[in-house]
């Protein structure tokens, strides 16, 4: 079905048989573990998008592959304009659900491997782009979500994958068949994957020709034979399996992606679902054209996100009595300063692309990463002062039990009401979407996903053109020592 509401999506989950544990146990339903329901609920709203009135012009786009209307989570950019909308969809929808909706991972993957796959072929003379288009259009024809699975879990980070004393640190290729490829491994922070249809497995960094065997760019369903899935834990979500919903602060969206640890115990992959084989020298621009799709995202969905932040700490600042001093009022201009920095940069990323040779449009890789870097300190500058303006009451606040409860109840309806703007519910309501919205998964979230703060740092340093700089302040200075150019130039 090309374009499935989020209710067809949730029911498209309950046709597959993953192998998922979480908290020690075999997960029989996805959908409906309460652990793991609000992020269906969030990637749901990635399929509403394509359908709801104001949404469904960025959430759908033509297809130019199969001529028909399609989710944007499926689609390929074809331009600068493209990007722009990529960036503008990501900020509402982390506005209506406050979280992470996951299914940008599985879109930048698709994206990437574009292009990687015509590279390969122009060099080495592979069908590997035709196989990726004929994977492409079953995706936008079925509309099914996409785990982009990158991260290895690396083992020693000073060893490369082939000199591993466990080989297995990083996903490789242990057998080539007439009809397939057997793969072994793990990736890990898997965002989306135990609600994804497919894994899109990807190398996670570039190689060596000693490392051609973890050159495996691949696409597995969910529930083939030998994955398995290992939920992981967030900050607060045993609160998730107690009664009632206020104490989880998102109760329907859920703070951040669900991530998972997807284990690959020898799994069989056909022919025609394997994208990259052996290329170990593309293996470096995959993982920089994936990693600079998915650091352009970091502006729209956080900026999204903070916005809520933002209209949270308003709401709590005016339920506290304190709307109008001059300093909460600072604050929040701070919070919302940097959050449109952050989307400012997605958008200048997004409007400098490039088209590469497949005919897909690159966002400048520079701006990307640059967005990404500030997301892991303007994040944490953002809800610092959202616990500023909200007061230690986030930390210490009753249960919602104690709320409801016959004989105390009345104590904290009667202490945490604050003005009369508000009654103790509403207060701790918008107390606990701070708490839990800030907790520490999101923290740490915006500081890792997308790549850590040293990966972005390596591509500015390598783009930053230090030679044509030099030059630049040496001619000003007087100092004649060759030619000077600097980018764009
Ligand atoms: Fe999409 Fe943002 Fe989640 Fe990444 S962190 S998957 S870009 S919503
Ligand atoms: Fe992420």
């Amino acid at each position: 079905m090309p374009l499935m509401t989020g209710e067809e999506y949730v029911e498209s989950l309950r046709q597959l048989k993953p192998r998922v544990y979480a908290l020690g146990e075999r997960i029989e339903s996805v959908v409906d573990s309460p652990l793991m329901r609000p992020h269906v609920n969030a990637a749901a709203m990635t399929y509403e998008a394509a359908h709801l009135p104001g949404l469904s012009e960025l959430g759908s786009a033509i297809s130019p592959l199969t001529g028909k209307r399609i989710s944007r989570f499926t689609y390929i950019h074809q331009n600068t304009a493209d990007l722009v909308t990529k960036v503008k969809l990501l900020r509402l929808l982390g506005q209506h659900t406050g979280t992470c909706f996951q299914r940008c991972v599985g879109f930048d993957g698709l994206n990437a491997l574009h292009s990687v796959t015509y590279d390969i072929d122009q060099k080495h003379n592979t069908e590997y782009h035709q196989r990726f288009l004929d994977f492409l259009r079953y995706i936008q024809e079925t509309d099914f979500m996409i785990d982009g699975a990158m991260t290895d879990p690396k083992g020693d980070r000073s060893l490369s994958p082939s000199k591993q004393p466990d080989p297995d640190q990083y996903v490789h290729v242990v057998e080539r068949r007439p009809d397939g490829i057997v793969i072994r491994g793990a990736k890990i922070h898997q965002t989306g994957a135990v609600n994804s249809h497919q894994i899109l497995v990807m190398p996670t960094s570039a190689l060596r020709p000693e490392d051609a065997d973890y050159a495996v760019a691949c696409a597995v369903p969910v529930d083939a034979e030998g994955v398995i899935l290992i939920f992981g834990r967030q900050s607060n979500d045993g609160r998730r399996l107690e009664h009632g919903e206020i104490d989880q602060g998102n109760a329907r969206y859920g703070i951040v992606g669900g991530e998972a640890t997807v284990v690959f115990d020898d799994v069989f992959v056909p022919w025609e679902r394997v994208f990259m084989c052996g290329e170990y020298e593309f293996a470096g621009s995959l993982v920089e054209r994936f990693t600079c799709y998915h650091r352009q995202n970091y502006g729209g969905c956080k900026a999204g996100v903070s916005d809520v932040i933002v209209g949270a700490s308003a709401t709590l600042a005016e339920y506290n009595g304190v709307a109008n001093a001059a300093h909460v009022r600072d604050k929040l201009v701070e919070m919302v300063h940097l959050s449109e920095s952050l989307y400012s940069g997605s958008i200048a990323c997004s409007a400098e692309g490039t088209l590469l040779a497949s005919n897909v449009c690159l966002p400048d890789p520079m701006l990307a990463n640059t967005v990404k870097l500030n997301t892991t300190r303007f994040i944490y500058e953002i809800y610092r002062l959202a616990h500023d303006i909200a007061g230690g009451v986030i930390a210490t606040l009753p249960s919602e039990q104690d709320l409801r409860h016959p004989e105390i109840g009345k104590w904290v309806e009667k202490y945490f009401g604050a003005s009369a703007a508000c009654t103790a519910e509403l207060r701790i309501r918008i107390a606990r979407l701070v708490e839990n919205m800030t907790a520490g998964t999101a923290l740490v979230e915006s500081m890792h996903g997308a790549g850590s703060p040293q990966a972005e740092r390596v591509v500015l340093y390598r783009q930053a053109n230090l030679e044509g700089k030099k030059a630049l302040a040496k001619r000003l200075a007087g100092i004649q020592d060759g030619s000077w150019h600097l980018r764009g130039q």
